[in-house]
């Protein structure tokens, strides 16, 4: 009753398109439809408790239910079937256990169907391993007792297995499918639509970030602007205590922790481009379309999740497991649209400057200026390869391939000290200095500076 109210209220009134909420999953419905599964399972004699008492009993029982919930190969559709076993002495069912009307109706259906479902039936029955169980079990526990080909009429003992029509619970699972159906549909569009508009950014921040002595460019900021956004992790966190998708609530919080670093740096106000300016607001629209959608994913994914809490608790079929493991449990989750637009973020937006993590030297952590590129492929700044080769270490310090000694000038790699060059000017100059005081302190001692240097 509650939830029903909530979730009508949050889809009214945290500002989803119009187009969104008609395709949110229709609680209310399905709610009407559950009562309707539930008074059909109460016709049959099957309450909430009695369903329960008769999926748990074990095979020694005179009366035991399976409830299966079979998909279809492309999970667009789901079968539920409610079979029955029934053991019978001399055609009747005795179980105490039983409430008067189940046990009218286990008679009825034993009776009425004794002809159709005939122990030849049964014993073909491989359709599921419960059955299959039962089906042994059945005839462990009848040979000895009772062979069947020599059992009087009076004396006869049965197993029947019939499967229950159950016409509610298929409307039900129905329902819920095609609106998942269109839940994914409209993620599709939602994707593809903020995928193009990455692509669109993509394009125009190149424009603005285009590393050039002679004109204005804003690289150093957006450099610094992306370096924030991956620090925040809206979507997903990578780091080990909280690794995976995050809330949408915690998404909006890093979201604000983002903009908040950006002002705090003035790293808009500071813009040599208007278009820069025009470029990141769209791109914090961007993140906000990516966060109201995951908004609006997960109150569906919520929905969902109650109304099939709903009904286990009025039927005891346990189908809140069953459903998302019988169909693509990946339809049932919230974070899939934003999982592909970030990394489309990250491989057409963020990439687009290059960062200055991926040029580091893997000894001293700084800029691996001027590089060395080592005959195994891996990369080093100059100063840390003169200096392992000095202690005569044969080795590469990642791989361990022995080729430090080989390397000579014919190892730099000049394209990648242009590219560091052009990339990160800042980075160069300061590495260029640290480089030329550790020279002076080799050469002079440790009371070196670089004042002392201009001195003499
Ligand atoms: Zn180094
Ligand atoms: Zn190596």
């Amino acid at each position: 009753m509650k939830f029903g109210h909530d979730f009508k209220q949050s889809l009214a009134s945290q500002g989803f398109p119009p187009h969104w909420v008609a395709q949110a999953i229709p609680y209310g419905q399905l709610k009407k439809c559950l009562k309707k599964v539930q008074r059909e399972l109460q016709e049959l004699g099957l309450d909430a408790e009695t369903l329960k008492a008769l999926l748990d009993s074990d095979t020694h029982s005179p009366v035991a239910l399976n409830y299966s919930l079979n998909a279809s190969s492309n999970s667009t559709l789901v079968r539920p079937k409610l079979t029955v076993f029934i053991h019978l002495h001399d055609g009747n069912i005795v179980d105490a256990s039983l409430t008067p009307t189940t046990r009218q109706f286990f008679e009825k259906i034993s009776s009425g169907a004794a002809v159709s479902h005939s122990d030849d039936e049964k014993d073909s029955a491989t359709a599921d391993n419960t059955a299959d169980k039962r089906t042994d079990n059945a005839t462990d526990t009848t040979t000895p007792v009772a062979p069947q080909t020599e059992a009087s009429h009076h004396d006869e003992e049965r197993y029947e297995r019939i499967e229950l029509p159950l016409v509610f619970d298929s409307v039900f699972f129905d329902m819920l499918l095609s609106d998942v159906s269109n839940l994914d549909a409209l993620q599709t569009t939602e994707q593809n639509h903020l995928q193009e508009e990455v692509k669109e950014l993509g394009k125009q921040v190149s424009q603005v970030s285009r590393p050039t002595r002679f004109s204005k460019s804003d690289m150093d900021r957006w450099r610094r602007i992306f370096e924030l956004y991956l620090d925040a992790e809206i979507f997903f966190a990578t780091h080990e205590r909280e690794h995976g998708a995050r809330s949408s609530q915690k998404a909006l919080k890093q979201l604000q922790w983002f903009q908040g670093e950006v002002n705090k740096q003035e790293l808009v106000s500071s813009f040599k481009l208007p278009e820069s300016r025009t470029a990141f607001s769209k791109f914090l629209e961007l993140n906000l379309d990516l966060l109201k959608h995951l908004q609006f994913q997960e109150l569906n994914v919520l929905a969902i999740s109650k109304i099939l809490k709903k009904f286990d608790k009025r039927t005891a079929l346990g189908v809140s497991r069953a459903l998302p493991a019988a169909i693509n449990s990946r339809r049932l989750l919230s974070d899939h649209v934003s999982k592909a637009v970030c990394a489309r973020i990250s491989d057409e937006l963020v990439s687009i400057i290059p960062q200055i993590n991926d040029y580091l030297c893997p000894i001293c952590y700084s800029l691996a200026y001027q590089p060395v590129r080592l005959d195994c492929q891996h990369v080093f700044c100059i100063r840390c390869i003169i200096k392992i080769q000095r202690r005569k270490e044969e080795s590469c310090p990642l791989c361990r391939a022995p080729v430090v000694m080989n390397a000579s000038i014919d190892n730099l790699d000049a394209e990648l000290e242009k590219f560091m060059k052009k990339y990160f000017m800042k980075e160069v100059k300061e590495k260029q200095r640290a480089n030329e005081i550790e020279r002076g302190i080799e050469e002079f001692g440790p009371g070196y500076t670089r004042s002392e240097c201009s001195v003499m």
